[in-house]
């Protein structure tokens, strides 16, 4: 059947809508009336199933791009939605790794056992080869599944044997340069690897969820180390002045996972800590993901005296709408626009815009990735409040944090000794 692919198709009672050996390029979503699948053709067909509302149909030639292993036709007059092979390919490659290798299993078995029932010989395909021997794609996929496990199982021995640590980069009030708060980053002392950074294994934890075990054990560690953080600013009236934040990076599941406020709120409990000596850093993409449930988990946090900090400011979606409707305190401007600002007037423009815009929200701004003095000095001139980055102090564990902060001064220029990330 020939249809426009834009269109809903009405098709009456009788009508052919594919059949067994042609190349699959649709399938459909029945709004109403039923439809019948079968085998061979009249006396001797086999009905194999019978569809109707709330289903698809003829998902299959384009799951496995093998040709149609069926006939389909309208028992009814039939109201259809057409999905176009682009449509579903786009969603297939979208999706987890091992969710696609067991799609592609679970396919191939169901063929192999129409086959069977039928006396039919299933026809070779890609889907139905050892991903080891099949085409390149295939083999690429079954890599992706086995890296996938392999890495979120080791996540999860990491969890349980304690093979994380936080490490703390300096935030700092510039002009003064006293020491605002710090940041904590994740580390995993792997045991054959040494120290993985995060943009490794992050990314896999969000995969599979388990970023909302990581951030758990995050918030105890933090709860753990704040108060020895603060009190050892609180003993240095050189570094500090007042009393320090910490900011800690949170991502989507997070804020989707309904105890995430509670279990903040009982670690600030349970250690004494003031919420407003915690700052939750999200970034853009994060919020897109499920705005409405970012919104009440932020609102309920921002609610208990917790900031919120858009990190990366400037490279995600920059949707302006959160700025107004979610309770951010501080815009972190991501490294990309500091590195280049000295060279490009287009980067410094744009950081002067963010700083006004921020200014006119009435909520300060962070520079992240400050590597040079030059940069720091333009940056204050440009009335930015903070800055984050090598030049003050690279991401360093919890002793080397204390130390720093023992020895820091803000009126003498920074000379501080960095650790290695
Ligand atoms: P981020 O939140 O944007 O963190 C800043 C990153 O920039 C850190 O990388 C930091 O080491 C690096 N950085 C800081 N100053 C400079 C500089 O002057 N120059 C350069 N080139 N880089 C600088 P890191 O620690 O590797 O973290 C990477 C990302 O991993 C973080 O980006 C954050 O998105 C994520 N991440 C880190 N820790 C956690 C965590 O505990 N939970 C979650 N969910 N994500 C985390
Ligand atoms: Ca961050
Ligand atoms: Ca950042």
């Amino acid at each position: 059947m020939t249809h426009d692919p834009y269109a809903h198709i009405t098709a009456p009672a009788g009508t052919m809508l594919f059949e067994e050996g042609e190349p699959g390029d649709f399938a459909y979503l029945i709004t109403s009336g039923r439809i019948e699948i079968f085998l061979g053709r009249g006396e001797s067909r086999t009905v194999l199933a019978v569809r109707g509302p709330g289903e698809i149909f003829g998902e299959m030639a384009i799951l496995d791009s093998d040709p149609r292993s069926a006939s389909a036709r309208a028992l009814e007059d039939c109201v259809l939605v057409p999905v176009s092979e682009a449509q579903i390919r786009h969603r297939l490659s979208e999706t987890d790794p091992v969710l696609r290798l067991c799609l592609g299993v679970v396919m191939a078995r169901y063929r192999e056992t129409v086959a069977r029932l039928t006396g039919r010989a299933p026809a070779p395909s890609p889907a139905r080869a050892p991903a080891t021997s099949a085409s390149p794609a295939a083999r690429a996929d079954f890599d992706a599944a086995i890296a996938a496990v392999v890495v979120e199982r080791e996540l999860r021995r990491a969890l349980d044997r304690g093979e994380f640590e936080l490490f703390f980069q300096p935030i700092v009030r510039l002009g003064p340069d006293t020491l605002a708060g710090f940041e904590a980053l994740i580390r995993w002392r792997h045991p054959e690897r040494g120290v993985v950074a995060p943009g490794v294994f992050i990314p896999v934890a969000e995969e599979s969820g388990l970023v909302v075990e990581i951030t758990a054990w995050v918030l105890s560690e933090v709860g753990r180390v704040l108060p020895e953080i603060m009190l050892a600013g609180l003993q240095n009236p050189r570094a500090a002045g007042e009393p320090m934040f910490l900011s800690v990076n949170i991502s989507g599941h997070d804020l989707a996972n309904a105890s995430f406020p509670g279990m903040i709120g009982e670690m600030l409990r349970r250690t004494g800590i003031a919420p407003e000596h915690l700052k939750l850093e999200i970034t853009e993409s994060t919020l897109m993901r499920d705005p409405a449930s970012a919104a009440d988990a932020l609102n309920l946090c921002r609610e208990s005296g917790m900031g919120i900090a858009i990190d990366d400011f400037g490279t995600g979606y920059s949707s302006l709408s959160y700025l107004s409707t979610l309770p951010i305190t501080t815009l972190k401007v991501d490294r990309a626009f500091v590195r280049a600002m000295l060279t490009e007037p287009r980067d410094r423009k744009i950081i002067q815009t963010i700083l006004r815009l921020a200014d006119e929200i009435g909520i300060p701004v962070v520079a992240e990735g400050i590597e040079e003095s030059a940069e720091a000095e333009a940056l204050a001139r440009m009335g930015c409040a903070y800055g984050q980055g090598y030049h003050f102090g690279r991401p360093a564990p919890l002793a080397e944090t204390l130390a720093l902060i023992r020895a820091w001064n803000a009126s003498q220029a920074p000379a501080r000794s960095a650790s290695a990330a």
